[in-house]
């Protein structure tokens, strides 16, 4: 099947021929003829699977088919992302595929000086991408007027309401027009997603790619058991033999994430480390310098690295296996995008045999364990607890107010989500009252560890 059968015009075809697509994905083939039709959609889709250009083509379609009127330019789509990083993609994507369309758009995210975004609003945007903090700002300050937008896409809802964001949603929802298209993109639903849904979308087109928790068959996956003082060196060792040019490589912790990058630079590997605590304009260059291959090893945090898009990744190292098993999930699916064949290797140690089991349940399947020649692991050496599980989730939901645990840098702390009760009960119709648990404490899914950005 072809770009050219799903009804788009002939200027988003040379966007997207531009860009060397020469046939739609499945979640482009299901949601593009839907949303051109109008329709809202529920789509379960997880990175990777070409999502975004998903929604944003026929959302581009569709806007510069029909103008606003009076020649005025009122924001007409609205966009909201988790992450600062999906943010910038996503707007990304706008520019590239709308690039022969008369259409503007802005990218607004926090941790970055407001009056830039104050003036590129007012000079007239059709397609807004934000994160909710910063657009809450904007619309506080009366910058920002969302009373025409015709199309809200809410990209990786799930990840938005894990971080707590659901009541700075809802305060959007609430400014927006009754009468428009809603397109909701999850890699999972829970039933707070399917509530959400329940009450934003109309007889929504049910749109699913990719099973839940279930990897890309692309990526082949593997575990080398390793001493816990000797993954780096065996990091270093892969890197050199393989003479791997582009890594993705996830620790668990902020300062774990400087410590490696640091020492995979004595060893002579060009990295850089991107996490929550680094300022937006260090975590961009970061991402670029590794996307034109002046570092070869980008050292990340999860929550940092959600929403990284980088065509081709080919290789992803699991340092430390993350704390949540679905983190595993988002990890690997970094790699073997888009059709692209794609590694993900886990270096774990004595300590991590528990979280080991915990993502095979999650796979529904054993991994392959190779020992590398020469990182035998040395059985005297007894397990030691993971540091930073014992801090029962306090960085992640609320303990750790100084720095943009969410790796968004937003205004969260000020709009409160998350801070004072179960992020999704709160003021929202029709969930559960909030308790008496401490901020932290949100009861879902989630274990209670903590998950620095
Ligand atoms: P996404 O799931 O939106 O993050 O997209 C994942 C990657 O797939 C991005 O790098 C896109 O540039 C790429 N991509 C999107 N659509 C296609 C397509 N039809 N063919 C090949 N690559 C694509």
């Amino acid at each position: 099947m072809s770009f050219d059968s799903l009804g788009l015009s002939a200027e988003l075809l040379r966007a997207i021929s531009d860009q060397g697509y020469t046939e739609p994905t499945p979640v482009q083939r299901q949601a593009i003829p839907v949303i051109l039709e109008g329709r809202d959609i529920m789509a379960g889709a997880q990175t990777g699977t070409g999502k975004t250009a998903g929604f944003t083509l026929p959302l581009l379609q569709k806007l510069s088919a029909a103008k606003a009127g009076n020649g005025q330019r009122p924001v007409r789509a609205l966009v909201l992302t988790p992450t600062r990083e999906l943010a910038a993609q996503v707007g990304e994507s706008v520019a590239t595929y709308g690039k022969y369309l008369p259409l503007k758009s802005a990218v607004i995210f926090g941790g970055v000086k407001i009056n830039p975004q104050i003036a590129k609003l007012r000079s007239g945007v059709d397609i807004l991408v934000a994160t909710p903090g910063r657009l809450l700002d904007h619309l506080g300050q009366k910058t920002l007027d969302l009373s025409r937008v015709e199309i809200l896409v809410l990209d990786e809802a799930d990840r938005m309401l894990d971080m707590g964001f659901i009541r700075d949603i809802r305060k959007v929802l609430a400014l927006l027009p009754r009468n428009r298209q809603n397109l909701l993109f999850s890699a999972t639903f829970s039933d707070d997603i399917k509530k959400l849904a329940s009450g934003l979308l109309h007889d929504p087109a049910f749109i699913e790619v990719a099973r839940r928790n279930a990897p890309t068959e692309l990526v082949s996956q593997v575990v080398h058991p390793v001493d816990r003082e000797r993954k780096r060196e065996l990091l270093s060792s892969l890197i050199g033999t393989n003479n791997w040019r582009q890594v993705l490589v996830f620790t668990r912790t902020k300062h774990g994430a400087n410590r490696l990058s640091d020492q995979l630079e004595k060893d002579g590997i060009t990295s850089a480390a991107i996490h929550g605590n680094k300022s937006q304009g260090a975590r961009t260059r970061a991402l670029a310098d590794f996307k034109q291959g002046a570092v070869r090893v980008l050292v990340a945090t999860d929550i940092a690295a959600r929403g990284l898009d980088i065509d081709q990744l080919p290789h992803v190292v699991n340092f430390e296996l993350p704390n949540v098993p679905e983190d595993y999930v988002h990890r690997i699916g970094r790699t073997g995008r888009a059709g692209n064949e794609g590694e993900a290797m886990s270096l774990v140690c004595v300590d991590e045999l528990k979280l080991l089991k915990d993502i095979e349940r999650v796979l529904n399947k054993e991994l392959p364990k190779v020992v590398m020649e020469g990182f035998q692991p040395d059985p005297s050496i007894r397990p030691e607890p993971i540091p930073n599980g014992r801090n029962g989730g306090q960085q992640r939901r609320g303990g750790n107010n100084s720095q943009p645990s969410n790796g968004n840098g937003d205004k969260h702390n000020r709009h409160g989500a998350g801070r004072r009760g179960p992020a999704s009960g709160q003021g929202a119709p029709g969930n559960k009252p909030a308790t008496s648990r401490p901020a932290h404490s949100k009861p879902r899914r989630r274990p209670a560890q903590a998950r620095p950005a």
